[in-house]
């Protein structure tokens, strides 16, 4: 018998979906009378497009750090990324890298790259191989819902057309980046057939601040480094980008998750910089308290601890007069100067997404509960992770879990009729 597997969405998701529907075809029963064919479908024009988008800063496809380490990325998710992480971890990843003919690196900061930084030949090798193994691809096809019947509505270019399918895979991405496909158009369509979904929320993303004319026309576009960034307990150091609307970058990525949370359950929020990681309180207070004579503030702050260009701007912009010309005030300001920010940005400009199909209603195999035979993947569920890999680490394992959950399913399928 002949069963059609429909694979919506073609990201890294999806295609590791495909591949190991794919490879293990052969378990699926014995004899050729019991084929998979399996279709993957796109509304774009072609596949994989935010994977190469990750791709051209140099992609960050896994992390080398310890299990338990990783898995802690997860958060409340942890337990439940843990079990995709089983079937398919960060070593098993760089290991079906390495199958495609391209080889990984650790960076300093334990992060795992592909030796070339690029998503493209990763992405070329893996359509070549996927295509060789029978998965046959179709773009501009925009997955529309249900019919009343149950069979897919799909448009193309030129029509809608229905799609009768065995089992289906979503996996349809986040809801960021829209121009790259994954728009989040599918959540009224899933929550229209009963799906559980946790709003969408913006995750590794900027946020609004609401900066002063003149400083934003002074310092739109400057990074700020080194500095160390906190929230309540957590705190990192790294670099960020002043922005015209407000702060964007790295260490503002890895802790946007609690700043959005806190903002959304009290109104406000400010994160807290130590703009002198290197300094200690101490030694910043007696530096400044030092005689200026006719040295202007800003030529105190350069001279004595170190302070200029947009760390300085950021003092003024901040701070009031008085605590400026209190050296103590100042220090202790140069240590913890809170940054208050009013809104995260839009979920379009955010890296990745949180909120998402939520796990309550899927079951191991990541099948829905109230959907038999409907699947789902990738940035689409309720997790989220900071930048460094575990994003598209996920991603992966999730799609190797929905894919042989399909197989299987299908299997027992076979088996009852
Ligand atoms: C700028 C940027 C840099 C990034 N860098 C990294 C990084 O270095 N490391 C990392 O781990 N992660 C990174 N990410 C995140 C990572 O790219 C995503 O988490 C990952 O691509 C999500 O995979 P996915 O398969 O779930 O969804 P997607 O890759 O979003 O794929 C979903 C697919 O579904 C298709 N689709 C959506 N709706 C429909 C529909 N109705 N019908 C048909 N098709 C549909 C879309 O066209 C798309 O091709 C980055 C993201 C961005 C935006």
């Amino acid at each position: 018998m002949t069963r059609r597997v429909a694979i919506i969405g073609g990201g890294p998701a999806g295609l590791m979906a495909a591949e190991q529907l794919a490879v293990g075809q052969q378990d699926l029963r014995p004899g050729a009378a019991n084929r998979l064919e399996i279709d993957v479908f796109d509304a774009m024009p072609s596949f994989g497009r935010k994977f190469l988008m990750a791709g051209k800063g140099g992609m960050n496809i896994t992390h080398s750090e310890p299990r338990p380490a990783f898995v802690a990325r997860y958060g409340a998710r942890a337990p439940e990324i843990a079990r995709l992480l089983d079937a398919f971890g960060p070593e098993a990843l760089r290991d079906w890298m390495h199958g495609l003919g391209v080889q990984s690196f650790v960076g300093s900061s334990g992060r795992v790259f592909p030796t070339e930084m690029k998503a493209a030949p990763l992405l070329r090798a893996w359509l070549h191989r996927l295509r060789g193994q029978g998965v046959r691809f179709h773009v501009r096809q925009r997955w529309l819902g249900w019919t009343a019947s149950g069979a897919l509505r799909l448009a193309t270019p030129d029509e809608e057309v229905t799609l009768a399918a065995d089992a289906v895979i979503l996996a349809l991405g986040g809801g960021s980046w829209a121009r790259l496909g994954s728009d989040g158009a599918w959540v009224p369509l899933l929550a229209g057939r009963g799906v559980e979904i946790a709003p969408l929320k913006p995750a590794n993303c900027g946020f609004d601040v609401a900066w002063s004319a003149h400083f934003r026309e002074r310092f739109a576009g400057q990074p700020v480094k080194p500095v160390v960034a906190a929230l309540g307990e957590r705190s990192q150091q790294g670099e960020f980008n002043i922005t015209a609307s407000g702060i964007e970058g790295g260490l503002i990525y890895a802790l946007s998750a609690p700043l959005r949370d806190a903002l959304a359950r009290d109104g406000q929020a400010a994160l807290r910089l130590d703009l002198a990681p290197g300094r200690s309180l101490e030694r910043l207070t007696a530096e400044l308290a030092q005689p200026r004579g006719r040295d202007s503030l800003a030529n105190h702050l350069r001279r004595r601890v170190g302070i200029d260009g947009v760390k300085a701007g950021l003092l003024r912009e901040l701070l009031p007069v008085e605590t400026l010309n209190a050296p103590a005030s100042l220090a202790a300001a140069i240590k913890a100067l809170a940054v208050p920010v009013t809104a995260p940005r839009p979920l379009d400009e955010a890296i990745s997404t949180a909120g998402g199909v939520s796990f309550a209603g899927l079951d191991e195999a990541l099948m829905l509960k109230n959907l038999p035979g409907v699947f789902c993947a990738g940035e689409m569920l309720d997790w989220e992770a900071p930048t460094g890999g575990y994003l598209l680490t996920a991603c992966f394992a999730s799609g190797r879990v929905a894919g042989a959950g399909a197989a299987k399913w299908l299997g027992q399928q076979s088996t009852s009729l």
